[in-house]
């Protein structure tokens, strides 16, 4: 276990490692954030910052020297980086699963290895292989990009009317995937966490409600029926315990008009998905993979309150001020983008069920 007073490093200084920023100092421990922009959201929060490029080796070393453990919030971190991190400390959640994150096609291949459903995929590299895909798939499907896709970017809908010029300028960045179209009712994530020695604790899981590939808002509980919740857990359980994971993972899931439990994709990282966690839990998702990757027992996971968790994004801050009946969590961003996540409220209600 991490002793008190010993320092987690993270990389990457946005939202999320603000969170964890939060979390950590509550249960004893330092944050040494590390990230290119010297305003990062985490920056004004951890006991420490280094500004520099994921690439600059001997900074990675330097940092690397200074802290105890390394974590992550986002996943396309260069491999090199990692590697540099790990001469000195553990990373966590470790390689593999990062690995298997940072790449759709080979995200999809564990599901299916695991005998767990997802939907019908096709790898495309050139025009050639998607004219073959899309004649197999069929219109409405969705060209991804393999890699560094996140909020829904990198993602090309392929209706009948897409143009040949549209797809051959969405393969120019990089292999991707063609998948089906699914037409879901409900979409759901289970945020759930695990210790090296093998405990396991799941959040409820939340129904989630994506507005043009962003989270919009999560909801808990969901009105799906509570076998499917389950299940939904049992699914990311055995998800955790195959990469034997530590800290914690967000499972991202649709469930089909006939309650079939279909897997999307993993984040190795806190999620937008469980920040409800925050106002509707003893111990949020930031606490919880603090205390997994310090080798600390884990919180117990009960939901105590209903939530809507409802993303600020861009413009909307300015009226998020005046909000006097939700739990406003804001990320110090001083740029204001079109779509840029912002913030968060959470609307917390009597616990119903
Ligand atoms: P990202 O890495 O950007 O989160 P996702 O694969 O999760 O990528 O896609 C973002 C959102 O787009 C999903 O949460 C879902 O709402 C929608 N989506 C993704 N894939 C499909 C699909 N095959 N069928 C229907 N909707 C999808
Ligand atoms: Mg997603």
């Amino acid at each position: 276990m991490l002793e008190k007073g010993k320092t987690i490093g993270i990389l990457g200084g946005g939202q999320l490692a603000r969170m964890l920023a939060v979390a950590a100092p509550r249960i004893g421990y330092r944050t040494h954030i590390y990230d290119q922009d010297p305003d990062s959201p985490a920056s004004e929060i951890a006991s420490c910052c280094t500004i520099g490029s994921f690439h600059d080796k001997a900074l990675l070393q330097k940092f690397a020297k200074s802290i105890d453990v390394a974590t992550y919030e986002f996943e396309n971190i260069p491999n090199s980086a990692i590697a540099e991190i790990e001469k000195n400390v553990q990373i966590f959640p470790k390689k593999n699963a990062l690995a298997i994150s940072q790449d759709r096609i080979q995200e999809k291949k564990f599901f299916r290895k695991l005998n767990l459903k997802t939907v019908e995929y096709e790898i495309v590299s050139s025009f050639e292989n998607f004219s073959t895909a899309i004649t197999k798939l069929k219109a409405p499907s969705i060209l991804k990009t393999c890699r560094d896709g996140y909020d829904g970017k990198g993602q090309l809908l392929i209706t009948k009317d897409t143009k040949k010029d549209e797809v051959e300028n969405h393969l120019l960045n990089g292999p991707c995937i063609l998948e089906s179209f699914l037409n879901f009712e409900k979409e759901l994530s289970v945020i759930i966490a695990r210790t090296e020695s093998g405990d396991v604790v799941s959040f409820d899981p939340g129904e989630n409600i994506h507005k043009s590939g962003i989270l919009h808002t999560t909801t808990v509980p969901t009105k799906i029926s509570k076998p499917i919740q389950i299940d939904a857990i049992i699914i990311a359980g055995k998800i955790i315990n195959a990469l034997n994971y530590v800290g914690v993972l967000g499972v991202e899931l649709f469930i089909t008009f006939n309650g079939e439990i279909i897997v999307n994709e993993i984040a190795p990282r806190v999620h937008n998905s469980g920040h409800w966690t925050q106002n509707g839990c003893v111990i949020d998702q930031f606490e919880q993979h603090i205390r997994a990757i310090s080798g600390r027992r884990l919180g117990d996971g009960e939901r105590h309150s209903d939530v809507t968790m409802i993303n600020i994004l861009g413009e909307a801050i300015n009226d998020s001020l005046n909000i006097t009946d939700g739990a406003i969590h804001l990320y110090g961003k001083k740029d204001i983008r079109d779509g840029r996540k912002m913030g968060h409220i959470n609307y917390v209600s009597q616990k119903s069920s």
